[in-house]
């Protein structure tokens, strides 16, 4: 496989950087993406800056990730190649624990960020686990489609998860 050409930090606090890295054999549960759009979210900025204590360097990058898939491993399922797909938060996740098997997967103990210990989608490629690689109809434009993965999907989570009606009336608290 090709290099992956990525925007990388090298140490917290740091500016993005060009980097070239070489992602290794496909895992066979995996699938390699090539990037159409990526959106930035403040947690990109605090991985770069390390603000959680948990950053991994060098850091890539990215998890509103819009792509087609390039490559899929031997494994991996569901998918087409040169289907649109996206990654958010999370790239990868244990699927056999009983958060996984409930569809909790984001819950699970071993859920593997996209950005921490792994490499995100401000690159030319990506990778990721092929249940986290969310099918994307082609008619959704890419830059509006790529915050639904992490800003939208935390706002639309709970709207779903308590089954609120469109004539319910909310309110919503914001943090942080
Ligand atoms: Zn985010
Ligand atoms: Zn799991």
């Amino acid at each position: 496989m090709a290099k992956i050409k990525a925007w990388a930090a090298k140490a917290a606090k740091q500016k993005l950087e060009p980097c070239e890295y070489d992602p290794g054999p496909l895992n066979a549960d995996d699938v390699e993406i090539v990037v159409e759009n990526c959106g930035i979210c403040h947690s990109d900025l605090s991985i770069i800056d390390n603000e959680w204590g948990i950053s991994t360097y060098p850091a890539v990058p990215g998890h509103e990730v819009i792509g087609r898939v390039a490559a899929m491993g031997a494994g991996a399922q569901g998918l087409t190649i040169g289907q649109r797909v996206g990654v958010g938060w999370g790239a990868g996740s244990c699927m056999h624990c009983r958060e996984c098997l409930s569809g909790n997967q984001n819950l699970c103990a071993e859920n593997v960020p996209t950005i921490v210990g792994h490499q995100g989608g401000f690159a030319d490629r990506m990778r990721a686990q092929w249940p986290w690689a969310i099918p994307i109809p082609d008619g959704l434009n890419a830059k509006d489609a790529g915050p639904l993965l992490c800003g939208g999907v935390t706002v639309f989570g709970p709207l779903h998860q308590f089954d609120v009606r469109p004539t319910d009336r909310v309110g919503v608290a914001v943090v942080g």
